[in-house]
């Protein structure tokens, strides 16, 4: 059973594999879910997976922002935010402030791929 939770999925170019993978691995409960993601990461999701995703701006271009903006609003109940430690981003200040809001919004917020798995998994379980 699934009561529609409202997902927000966000991948950096370096971890957009992973989040193909692990949206394969749940995509059946995924399905059933309301679905948005940066630009890329959300069609990645959908030519891979033929999920329906609603797509917003890529992250370096505000999308992370309209995700922030969402979940403070009440419009989301669990963020996959799958960064890559890696590699400097040019919208670093996006980043932090989205991870920020998911803290002060207390929002779970899982930032690598162990870590999305278990929350998907329990939310799935629901
Ligand atoms: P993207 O954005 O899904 O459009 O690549 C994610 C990001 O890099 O923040």
């Amino acid at each position: 059973m699934n009561t529609c939770i409202r997902l927000a999925l966000i991948a950096h170019d370096g971890k957009k594999d992973e989040m193909v993978t692990l949206a394969g691995e749940f995509r059946d409960w995924l399905g059933g879910c309301t679905l948005c993601a940066t630009g890329t990461t959300g069609q990645r999701l959908i030519d891979a997976h033929g999920l329906q995703v609603e797509r917003l701006l890529s992250g370096p271009l505000g999308g992370d922002l309209q995700i922030g903006a969402r979940l403070a609003v009440g419009g989301l109940d669990a963020i996959i935010f799958l960064r890559d430690p890696m590699t400097p981003q040019p919208h670093e200040p996006d980043i932090n402030a989205l991870v920020r809001a998911c803290d002060v919004h207390d929002i779970p917020c899982a930032t690598n791929l162990s870590t999305a798995r278990l929350l998907l998994s329990q939310l799935s379980r629901r």
